[in-house]
Parts: C-alpha cells; structure tokens; sequence
C-alpha cells in the first residue's frame, strides 16, 4: 500500500499524491548540441518517456533549454551540479523542474537563490543526494557514504528548504549499492512526505543495471515507497524507459500495452520459439491495448499459458496451436504461426 505523498507538479506530470509512479530519464548527448538533444528526447517521448532530465554544464547549455524547450512536449529537468547560478538560468530559460545536489551546489545561501526563483516561477527542486559526491565535511565525520550520511545531508538540506517555507520538493538519494539505496529510501520514507525519486545510480550496463535496477526499485514500490522512477543504464535511454515499465508492470503498477509471456524454452521444444518470440513482440509492439500474449514451446505448459492469456501459441512438432479468449482457434504450420496469431488478434481486437 502506498502512503500518500505530497503532490509536485513538473509541466503538466503529476509527481506523488495518488498519481501513477512516473517514468523518466535523462539525455546522453552534450545539451548544447540542440539539435541531437531534441532529437533524443523525441524518441524517449515515443517510447513513453514522461520527464526528461538534461545535464546543464554551462551558461551555453542552461541557454540552450529555451530553444529545446520550444521543440519537445515533455517535461524537462535540469540537472544542476556545482554552480548555482546555472539552476538560476535555467529556471529562466522555462525548465519544469530543477534538480540540485546538495554534495556540490554550495552553502545555504546559494540554495535559498535556487529556491527563491523556483518559487517565483512555481517549478519544483528535487534534493538529489548522491553517495558518490556527499558533502565533504559529512564524509569526514562518517568515513564514507553510508546511509547515515546521506540523511544527514539531506536533513541539512531541508532545513534550509523549510526555513525559505519551500515545500515543492521531491527527494532521491541514490546509491550503486542496492542494499544501501533500500536502507536510505526506507528511512526517507518515514522521516518525511515528500514524493521520491527512485533509482540505483551507475546500475551498470544493459542486463547487469537492468536487474539491480529492478531488484532495488522493484522491492521499494512493492512496499509502497517511491512515486517516480529512473533505471540508469549504460546504454540507449530508450532503453531505460522500456526497463521502467516493465518493472511498473510487473508489479501491476502501470500497463502500457501488451504484455509477451514467453517460456525459455528447453529440450522439449521443437519449433524455432525464440525467433517467433521475436517475431511476436515486433508485431505487438505499437498495440496500445493491455493484452496478454503468450508464446509457448511445448503443450507441457503451452495450452495452459495460451487459454490464461488473451491471446497465444502453444507449438508442437513444427506446428503451433493459435488460441484467443481461453479456446483454441486453430492449428497452422510453424512458418505461418505469427502471421496467423496477428490475423487473430486483429479480428478480436481491431487493432
Ligand atoms: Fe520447455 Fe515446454 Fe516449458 Fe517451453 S513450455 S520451457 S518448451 S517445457
């Protein structure tokens, strides 16, 4: 069950409250070169992306928002570390949220200037600590970035938040370690109500910092903590966004389209079932309908998948049968199966 947090607007992206967990990102090209930037973030949009984050270096980059701004839908973040001033730039250059880190933007002087122009322009600050730049004085009193520390900072940091009375507030304090990021976020979470930010930093590569990423986001929203989500991967953010999604999905948090059960598949099968998997999840892939399909090897567990999903294949020797609401339909030959499974889904469907 999650506890309801407060709510935090970024554009027109509702963060917390009752609102479904949001999926967002971050760009990898250099926020200056307008032009490929755009087109990144237009194809994070298409993939579902709901806020975008863009690393903002320099005065040139925190400029360049304006222009991005103008060419994109989505909800843009900048990303603000070391220099306040480009926060402030930022901010009028029309982003929808900042996010500051508390390891590296300065005293609380220089975050009350971040908070006074957000409050003018009613744009939210997420407090992104991160246990790889902790303030130095912390670090000292506790040797290394342990959970404790990063409470610390982040106490500190709201006290300056609640003395300029700022309450748009969204917090993450990632981690590389899944076992650290699930003690801090825990903690968070009952110190206070604002909505979080989750995600394993520097997760790792595709496969690798796909399965910490679910294993540690996985298991906070399962207890009901966290209200927007990053997977961080070394690899195309697109596929970060497809990571967030299935992990919402599989936890019945969001359904985004359909959903492909497929087995691994095993000494048993006798069909090629990888490359019609493939060949299935291509086809599907634009369906905007939350259906189940199920592509299955053999009839050990095949006919059982295929009758509980939507709709399905369960293969034999060569062969394949099409199943649709729980009965089968038909059986065809293995070299028309996908066409077939389409021309079925199509008919029920109308997609
Ligand atoms: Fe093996 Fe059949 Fe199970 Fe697939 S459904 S993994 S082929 S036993």
């Amino acid at each position: 069950m999650r506890k309801e947090k407060r709510q935090v607007r970024v554009g027109n992206i509702k963060i917390g409250g009752n609102s479904p967990v949001v999926v967002q990102s971050m760009t990898k090209t250099k926020t200056a070169d307008i032009k490929r930037t755009v087109q990144q973030i237009k194809r994070l949009e298409r993939a579902g992306c709901e806020v975008v984050r863009l690393a903002v270096r320099d005065r040139t980059e925190a400029r360049a928002l304006k222009e991005i701004k103008q060419k994109v839908g989505v909800p843009l973040v900048a990303d603000i570390h070391f220099d306040y001033r480009l926060a402030l730039l930022a901010i009028d250059s029309g982003i929808d949220k900042i996010r500051i880190n508390p390891g590296n933007i300065g005293g609380p002087e220089r975050i009350q200037e971040v908070i006074k122009k957000a409050k003018d322009y009613c744009i939210p600050i997420r407090i992104g600590i991160n246990a790889g730049s902790l303030p130095e004085e912390i670090l000292k009193k506790y040797s290394h970035p342990t959970p404790e520390a990063m409470i610390e900072t982040l106490n500190r940091t709201l006290e300056v938040f609640y003395k300029n009375s700022f309450y748009d507030i969204v917090i993450s304090a990632k981690c590389a370690s899944v076992v650290d990021t699930l003690r801090v976020y825990e903690m968070i979470h009952n110190l206070c109500d604002f909505p979080l930010h989750l995600g394993i930093t520097e997760a790792g590569l595709l496969l690798p910092g796909a399965i910490h990423s679910a294993v540690g986001i996985g298991i906070l929203l399962s207890q009901g903590i966290g209200d927007t989500i990053r997977v961080s991967l070394t690899a195309d953010p697109v596929k970060e966004v497809i990571a967030g999604f299935e992990i919402l999905s599989s936890l019945n948090l969001r359904t985004t389209g359909p959903k492909l059960v497929s087995c691994p598949t095993c000494g048993r099968c006798e069909v090629n079932l990888k490359k019609i998997a493939h060949r299935v999840e291509q086809k599907i892939k634009n369906l905007k309908k939350p259906l189940t399909i199920a592509v299955m090897g053999c009839v050990v567990n095949g006919p059982g998948e295929a009758k509980e999903a939507d709709f399905g294949i369960a293969c034999g020797k060569g062969i394949g049968a099409i199943f649709a609401k729980g009965r089968e339909i038909k059986r065809v030959k293995e070299s028309k199966l996908v066409e077939e499974l389409w021309e079925v889904i199509d008919e029920n469907t109308g997609d």
